[in-house]
C-alpha cells in the first residue's frame, strides 16, 4: 500500500515524482481509490483552489486530414461518420466562440483538423481572432492547427493567440505505432516553437490506445520535461471507421489514477479532463474534479459530449467556481445554461487534432 498522503507531501514540498511512485499511482487498488483522490485533491486546492476552467471548443475545419493517425476520426481513410467542411466563416465561428462564452468558457479552443496551417490560414486564424477579441476581450484564445512552420508561431501570438495546443499524445516509444506520417519530434518541434514566440504551450495526451503502464508514465514525464501550462487528458473514443475503433481499454477506476498520475507529476499545472470523459469516467467524473481544474464544455469537434446543462450542473453541484464567472449576488448563481448547438452526427477519437 502507498501512502498517497505522503506523496502529497512530497509534492507540495516541491518534490519530482519518480517513476516508481507513478506506477504505484497506476497499479494502486480500488480499496486505495478514495486515499489517492483525496491526496490529489490537495495539490489540486492548493495550486488551484475550488476553480474550474472551461474550455470550448471551435471546430474551424473538419475532416479531410492527410495525415494517419489511428484514434482520429478525420484521419485520412477514416470511415467514421463524420462532418467534413472547410474552414467556418468568421461570423459563424465568432457565434460558436460566443455561445461557449456565455457558458462560462474563459478559453476558446480554435482547431482545425489537417498536418498544419497555411499562411493563408494563419492569416484567417487572426481574423477570427480578432473578432472574438473585439466582442470578448477577456477571453483566452488557443489555436489547434498542427504542426507550425518558420514564423507561424509568432504570426499567430502577434494576432492575439495566447495559447497554443498541439498534444503529444503518447510516449515517444510507441509514436510510430500510432502515425507514420508525421514523428513525435515534428510535434515536439512545435510544442517549442510556440513556447519561444511566448505562446502558453497546451499539450497532453491520449491514454487507452494500448499503451504500457511504463509507457504512460513516460508520456507524463515529457509532459512535465516539456513544461506544458496546460495538459488535456483525453481518453480515447474507440469509433468504427479508425484503426483503434476496437480498443476499449479503460475503466472508470484506471481513468481516475491516469488523472491523479498527471496531477502528482505536475502539481501546479492545469489537468483537464478531455474527451472521451463522458464514456470513461461516466459516474465518476464529479470524483475528476478533485484532480482535474478543467474541462471542456459540451460538445467536441466531431462528436457530441455531455450537455453543457449537466456540466454547469456537476460543477455547480461540487462546490466549484468557475473561472472569470462572478455571481452577481450571494443568491444568484454565476453559471448560465446556454443552449450549445449540436454538432451533429459523427465520431472523433481526440478533442485535439
Ligand atoms: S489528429 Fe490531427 S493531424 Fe492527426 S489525423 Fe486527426 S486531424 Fe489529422
Amino acid at each position: 500500500m502507498t501512502d498517497f498522503a505522503a506523496l502529497a507531501d512530497q509534492q507540495l514540498a516541491g518534490g519530482t515524482l519518480t517513476a516508481e511512485q507513478a506506477l504505484a499511482i497506476l497499479r494502486s487498488g480500488d480499496e486505495e481509490l478514495l486515499d489517492l483522490v483525496a491526496a490529489g485533491a490537495r495539490l489540486r486546492r492548493t495550486h488551484f483552489g475550488n476553480r474550474v476552467k472551461v474550455n470550448y471548443l471551435v471546430n474551424l475545419k473538419s475532416g479531410l486530414c492527410p495525415e494517419d493517425c489511428g484514434y482520429c476520426s478525420q484521419r485520412l481513410g477514416s470511415e467514421a461518420p463524420i462532418l467534413k467542411y472547410s474552414w467556418l466563416k468568421p461570423d459563424e465561428a465568432l457565434s460558436q466562440a460566443s455561445q461557449g462564452i456565455q457558458g462560462g468558457a474563459s478559453r476558446v479552443c480554435l482547431v482545425a483538423s489537417g498536418r498544419g496551417p497555411s499562411d493563408r490560414d494563419v492569416e484567417r486564424v487572426g481574423d477570427i481572432v480578432g473578432k472574438i477579441k473585439a466582442d470578448h476581450p477577456d477571453v483566452e484564445i488557443c489555436a489547434c492547427l498542427g504542426l507550425l512552420k518558420d514564423g507561424q508561431a509568432d504570426a499567430l501570438h502577434e494576432a492575439g493567440v495566447d495559447a497554443y495546443n498541439h498534444n503529444i499524445n503518447t510516449s515517444e516509444s510507441r509514436y510510430a505505432d500510432i502515425c507514420s506520417t508525421h514523428t513525435y519530434a515534428d510535434r515536439v518541434g512545435t510544442i517549442d516553437a510556440a513556447k519561444h514566440s511566448g505562446m502558453s504551450a497546451c499539450s497532453g495526451l491520449i491514454v487507452g490506445m494500448g499503451e504500457t503502464d511504463e509507457e504512460l508514465v513516460e508520456a507524463i514525464f515529457a509532459l512535465r520535461d516539456l513544461d506544458s501550462d496546460s495538459i488535456p487528458v483525453n481518453f480515447l473514443m474507440p469509433f468504427e471507421g479508425t484503426p483503434l475503433g476496437q480498443d476499449w481499454n479503460l475503466t472508470p477506476q484506471r481513468a481516475l489514477r491516469i488523472l491523479a498520475l498527471a496531477r502528482f507529476a505536475c502539481p501546479d499545472r492545469e489537468v483537464r479532463m478531455a474527451g472521451g470523459r463522458e464514456m470513461h469516467l461516466r459516474t465518476l467524473q464529479p470524483m475528476a474534479l478533485h484532480l482535474a481544474n478543467s474541462l471542456f464544455l459540451g460538445d467536441y469537434l466531431t462528436s457530441q459530449g455531455q450537455a453543457a446543462a449537466d456540466d454547469l450542473a456537476m460543477i455547480a453541484d461540487g462546490g466549484w467556481e468557475i473561472v472569470g464567472q462572478v455571481p452577481q449576488s450571494p443568491d444568484e448563481p454565476a453559471l448560465t445554461h446556454p443552449v450549445i448547438r449540436d454538432r451533429g452526427a459523427g465520431t472523433t477519437a481526440s478533442a485535439n487534432a
